[in-house]
């Protein structure tokens, strides 16, 4: 059987366990992937880091709450957190870092700080 490059499509001679042509290949083919999983994580990050500053914002003192739509009208990404804790009684705090925010019954948040 044939094998072809995993970078350029080029036929590959030799040992079949072979995946690039040439080390140029195999460099050029870890080189991207490197920057795609960079680019992944730089990008995940920003979104911490607005969902921090939009609760930071929005919670002062350290314990308030706050209409959906106004996290949403900021920009507020509700899938990036980076912990979960959940209460005795069963609620479940998203953090973003020490900022924490609970889904309450009438479409509001409490938002909490961690001390
Ligand atoms: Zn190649």
């Amino acid at each position: 059987m044939e094998k072809t490059c995993a970078e350029c499509g080029e036929k590959i001679r030799g040992r079949t366990d072979k995946k690039f042509c040439s080390d140029y290949c195999r460099n050029s083919f870890h080189n991207k992937a490197n920057k795609a999983s960079s680019n992944l994580i730089r990008n995940t990050n920003n979104l911490l880091r607005k969902n921090y500053r939009i609760l930071e914002e929005l919670n002062p003192d350290g314990k308030t709450s706050v209409p959906k739509s106004k996290l949403l009208a900021k920009g507020f990404s509700f899938e990036y957190f980076t912990s979960l804790y959940t209460t005795k009684t069963g609620n479940q705090y998203h953090f973003v870092y020490d900022q924490g925010y609970l889904k309450l019954d009438n479409d509001f948040y409490a938002l909490v700080r961690r001390s």
